[in-house]
């Protein structure tokens, strides 16, 4: 990598600056530290020699070459710091070869690399046959406002990626849809609360016994009794993943039942997947279904709240037509996350693959996703980096890190694309 000196120094200033959505004010609609860390950003592309655009700090733009339009966009908006960090969040640590700091991973390392690949192809004055249209997102991590904004200020290039998710590339991503579920009340306990978000699989959730119960019952289904609330912990996971973690609500669904409550159907259908959904399959993947929450509704029901994802070419009407199959209360929630898929074979996703293997000398085919990324953005986007398959840059997590020899490995594979897809006479 040329000037990686340099790129460590601005790498180190951009993650010193804390761009957790804050309040908004005026001219900042994500906060104060949101908006300094575009503003740095556009400035430094300005001084590379870019032309910029700031989108009422919503999100910015760097533009560059002319011919056929090519996004990318990434996002400079963290996740708050959490506990247990062993080094300074806001500041960039070196360590037996780490690079560590919040947003080292997500989002602002490959942000960065972006730029500067960008830069290099400008400066080594190579034909470009494509524009470049490099955005700069801003609300990533909180709602996707800064894309919401970007659609009513400008045009979208049909082909982009996005440096926010993992190599080699991806071609496909699943559907997420919400699907709610309103239980009447139970005879003899309150509704249950369990969770964090819809997207983490349920770890811990709990009821209250109205009055007696059975307490034999909880040591068969591993409950804990604490100050009056019976407890089911489990394990977390992505909810796009749902077979890695361990739900809690299902013993205390099968607990329910032993207590001679009337649950059979949900258990049935929720957790023993009555429907036969996640049978449904296709090249791109299987459907998921997950309860991760569970909160106490005004009638005194208990509502759960589902992630479902489904894999391109399902629909929102295939999982529709198949949830309705079960005697429950059941609503799909839209949100406008269909599932989408590009060709695979197709020139764009061929180039971005292609950098990748030629870089780290792997053979390897485009991925299908469960997890939903910027790429969604384009009509037709790959995810392209920065994660590697097998690593963990604890994304999201305290002490978030890259190994540094991946680091200079990923702008390599960045550069080349960039370069491959500059070089590209005709259209994608
Ligand atoms: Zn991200």
């Amino acid at each position: 990598m040329k000037n990686s000196e340099e790129f460590i120094k601005n790498l180190g200033e951009l993650i010193a600056i804390e761009s957790v959505e804050g309040k908004a004010e005026k001219d900042a609609p994500f906060g104060a530290e949101v908006k300094h860390a575009l503003t740095w950003f556009l400035n430094l592309a300005e001084r590379f020699g870019f032309k910029t655009v700031n989108y009422d700090n919503y999100a910015g733009e760097i533009i560059y070459g002319n011919g056929q339009e090519i996004g990318i966009i990434g996002h400079l908006d963290v996740v708050p710091v959490g506990t247990g960090w062993n080094f300074p969040p806001f500041s960039l640590s070196e360590k037996n070869g780490y690079l560590i700091g919040r947003g080292v991973g997500d989002d602002k390392g490959a942000m960065l690399m972006t730029l500067y690949a960008l830069k290099e192809l400008k400066d080594s004055g190579a034909p470009c046959y494509k524009k470049f249209r490099f955005f700069v997102g801003c609300n990533e991590e909180s709602g996707w406002r800064d894309a919401a904004y970007l659609k009513t200020k400008t045009t979208i290039p049909e082909y982009g990626f996005s440096p926010d998710g993992n190599f080699p590339v991806s071609y496909a991503e699943k559907g997420f849809y919400y699907v709610n579920i309103n239980l009447p009340p139970f005879k003899n306990f309150s509704a249950i609360t369990g969770g964090t978000v819809i997207n983490a699989v349920c770890a811990r959730a709990e009821i209250t016994p109205k009055g007696d119960f059975d307490k034999s019952l909880l040591e068969k289904h591993g409950l804990s009794f604490e100050d009056g609330k019976i407890v089911s912990v489990g394990v977390s996971a992505h909810g796009s993943k749902p077979e890695l973690g361990k739900n809690a609500l299902l013993p205390l669904f099968e607990f329910l039942k032993d207590s001679g409550e009337k649950v059979d159907t949900v258990i049935d259908y929720l957790f023993r997947d009555k429907w036969g959904i996640s049978k449904m399959q296709n090249e791109q993947g299987y459907i998921t279904f997950s309860p991760n929450l569970a909160k106490p509704l005004l009638s005194g029901g208990t509502q759960i709240l589902c992630d479902c994802r489904i894999p391109a070419p399902f629909t929102v009407r295939t999982i529709n037509e198949k949830l309705s199959e079960a005697p429950l209360d059941i609503t799909v929630i839209d949100h406008d996350h269909p599932p989408v898929m590009i060709d695979k074979d197709g020139k764009f996703v061929q180039t971005l693959l292609k950098a990748y293997n030629a870089i780290t000398g792997k053979n390897e085919k485009p991925v299908s996703m469960g997890g939903s990324t910027f790429a969604r953005v384009f009509k037709k986007g790959c995810a392209f980096g920065p994660e590697f398959d097998g690593e963990n840059y604890h994304m999201h997590e305290a002490d978030e890190r890259v190994k540094k020899d991946l680091f200079i490995n990923s702008y390599e594979i960045y550069k080349k694309a960039i370069f491959d897809l500059a070089a590209l006479k005709e259209n994608i």
